[in-house]
């Protein structure tokens, strides 16, 4: 029988209560609460070691406690401690209550960092232990009034009754093969570490169940969207075989091999009479995932089928609407879906005989829309990372799923993509068309900031380039806040910096038709320059324009940086891209910039991005709703890869996965996209 949370030693309904709302309902979610770091007073350093700044753990004997209190009502607590090297003063605030806790003349530990105090080297409010001395002690996040020493003392009480309730999901085999410690050794370390070795070995094991988990979900999803059909099945023949080619023919370029080959992964796909398509296509901005969509529609289009794009703004669909219409033959039948608020009574009016094999071009809106659409045998989801998880499944239904694709430029580290998303099928376009140059990259102090621009003008004036320039937010949103000030800077660029040239100011409070009134015109040459808020930073397909400035660049992430960069350099000119750094910046933030500047392979710099500041703005980006991970480093190449041969054996040999989610399978699966 498994044990309930209130049958535990000192949990009452209060208790309860703050558990719950710690998200701990139940044992298992009691014993998967790890703390979030330890103090080893397994080991001391010597008191004369203790230089300032650094962290210690030091024993000693206690020579004095006094509490004062000063003129202010404030209240100190001072202690001095000595070992055979030395002496060092501890201090506290405003806790009255330790003078019981410690007696003059015994021996404590205790833990923090010195640093200098009225000149003596004193640490302040150092951490101690008074139970577990000699042991290395976990510390839990203190939250909801539950603190670290609540959890020690519940854990020190039923840890044993706690793990007495958990098998091992992985089999003794797999255990011994990669020299795993066994799940209840583990879970036992993790709170009540014996040593130093066994909690590495207890962390390596939870953090490569953390990883089998959602490897195991992605495994269970895919294998849930095998089991589906198809919206309708498509076929080539030898007419639409010479339709496709003399269409490829046509195109104004050669396609790349990068893109030949991704195609006819695409086309294998879709051309598949057992499974549906769920591939995802990664390629750099600019390397040209648009025209595998544009075949794909087109197959389908031969096939009498009806294709869906999705775009995440007006203007991109916009964009594309005026691609697919320039590219495909004449009399292909498409249709720009507008945005609710540019229709008259917010819908679209249902379509009572869509002409065969439609192409249709949307935003999002799409989505509350569907009713109004015939059944989609092609979804395309372009810049995929810009739609949340529900969004994505809403063509769904029960048992015949639309052939799906999505793209982005948003490079995804392998071992995130090992981790999430297993369940698709993954393309890339690793190499972009051929006569790109790589985009020069510079950053530049404040100083210099005047002469930057200036460069520019000229660029501007004598070689008729044209200019980015991109201001950051300055709150999360395109607030009010925000656009105010991005007009500011509007008026000091028109009236200070470039006064003879014209300048256009995009952000995200215009409607959607000024938007496009103003992209338009700066295509066609009568801007010059194009003030933006990040909201460029998608897909926008302007090759005249070869400069972009980035303001206060240290403000953005390095991922954002390089969507925005891919702006230029989508043609044969060489392209510039100017980062405006802050002058104070610290040591941190430029070498990320420096790594930019240097670096053009959107993979490589993800890949950094995820060792230098984990995966938090890569999850950001991609805005799939990851969910975290307590212990596993994404950055762990090592521990990906193991857990992804671990999951393949089990695998092979039929074994359940759902054993090995930590949640259960329901929960679980809703947790995760597709
Ligand atoms: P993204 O991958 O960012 O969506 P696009 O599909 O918008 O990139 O392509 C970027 C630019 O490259 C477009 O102007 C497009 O016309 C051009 N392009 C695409 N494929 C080729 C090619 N094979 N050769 C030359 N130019 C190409
Ligand atoms: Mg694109």
């Amino acid at each position: 029988m498994s044990l309930s949370l209130q049958s535990l030693p000192g949990i009452g309904p209060k208790t309860l209560e703050r558990l719950n709302k710690l998200g701990i309902s139940t044992t298992k979610d009691l014993l998967y609460h790890f703390p979030l770091r330890y103090l080893d007073f397994s080991k001391h350093s010597p008191i004369s070691d203790l230089r300032e700044g650094d962290s210690y753990t030091i024993k000693g004997q206690l020579l004095s406690f006094k509490n004062i209190y000063t003129r202010s009502h404030k209240n100190i607590q001072k202690a001095t401690i000595s070992d055979s090297t030395g002496q060092i003063e501890l201090i506290w605030f405003n806790q009255p209550y330790l003078e019981k806790n410690f007696k003059v003349g015994d021996t404590y530990h205790f833990a923090g960092s010195p640093t200098l105090f009225q000149n003596r080297l004193t640490i302040i409010a150092p951490e101690y232990s008074l139970l577990q001395t000699n042991r290395i002690v976990p510390i839990y996040p203190q939250t909801q009034g539950l603190n670290s020493k609540f959890f020690q003392k519940l854990f020190s009480l039923s840890l044993n009754d706690l793990l007495s309730s958990q098998k091992d999901p992985l089999p003794i085999a797999i255990l011994k093969k990669y020299s795993l410690l066994s799940l209840s050794d583990s879970l036992r370390n993790i709170h009540q570490p014996q040593n130093q070795a066994l909690l590495e070995q207890a962390r390596h094991r939870l953090s490569l169940d953390e990883i089998l988990n959602y490897q195991s979900l992605s495994h269970l999803s895919k294998k849930e969207w095998l089991s589906k059909k198809a919206q309708n099945l498509l076929k080539s023949d030898k007419t639409i075989d010479n339709n496709l080619a003399s269409f490829t023919k046509s195109l104004p370029f050669k396609l790349t091999p990068s893109q030949t080959k991704v195609w006819a992964e695409v086309k294998k796909d879709l051309l598949s009479q057992k499974k549906v398509t769920n591939r995802l296509i990664q390629g750099d901005v600019g390397s040209g995932k648009t025209i595998v969509a544009i075949l794909a529609t087109y197959l389908t289009q031969l096939n009498h089928k009806h294709s869906l794009i999705l775009a995440p703004t007006q203007v991109l669909a916009n964009q594309h609407y005026q691609t697919f219409k320039k590219l495909l033959p004449k009399n292909t039948p498409l249709k720009l879906i507008q945005s609710a608020s540019n229709t008259k009574n917010g819908k679209t009016k249902k379509e009572l005989s869509p002409q065969k094999g439609t192409i249709y071009i949307s935003t999002h809106a799409a989505i509350f829309q569907k009713d109004s659409l015939p059944p989609i045998s092609l979804l395309i989801i372009d810049e995929q990372h810009k739609f949340g998880v529900k969004q994505r499944n809403f063509l769904e239904q029960k048992d015949k799923l639309p052939h799906t694709l999505t793209m982005t430029a948003t490079p995804i580290p392998r071992t995130i993509s090992l981790t999430f998303l297993g369940n698709l099928d993954l393309s890339f376009i690793d190499l972009p068309p051929k006569d790109r140059l790589p985009i020069k990259t510079h950053l530049i102090p404040s100083l210099k900031v005047p002469d930057c621009y200036n460069w520019v003008k000229d660029k501007i004036k004598k070689e008729k380039a044209q200019a980015y320039i991109v201001c950051p937010l300055i709150e999360e949103s395109e607030s009010l806040a925000s656009v105010s000030s991005v007009k500011k800077e509007y008026l000091h660029l028109q009236k200070e910096v470039f006064p003879d040239l014209k300048i256009g100011l995009i952000h995200g409070k215009l409607k959607a038709a000024e938007k496009d009134k103003i992209i338009k015109d700066f295509k066609d040459h009568k801007l010059h320059i194009l003030l933006s808020t990040p909201i460029i930073e998608v897909g926008v397909d302007i090759p005249n324009s070869t400069i972009i400035i980035i303001q206060s660049a240290q403000r953005f992430g390095l991922a954002q940086l390089h969507q925005l960069r891919g702006r230029v350099g989508r043609g044969a000119i060489q392209s510039y891209c100017f980062l405006f750094a802050d002058p104070n910046l610290n040591p941190k933030s430029l070498s990320r910039l420096e790594y930019l500047q240097k670096h053009h392979s959107g993979q490589k710099i993800a890949e950094f991005d995820l060792k230098t500041r984990g995966p938090g703005e890569i999850f950001n980006t991609l805005q799939h709703g990851f969910p975290s991970l307590k212990l596993a480093q994404l950055s762990d190449t090592l521990l990906v890869s193991k857990s992804q041969l671990i999951l393949n054996s089990l695998v092979e040999s039929n074994f359940n996965l759902e054993k090995l989610l930590i949640q259960k399978p329901q929960k679980a699966l809703s947790s995760l996209q597709n």
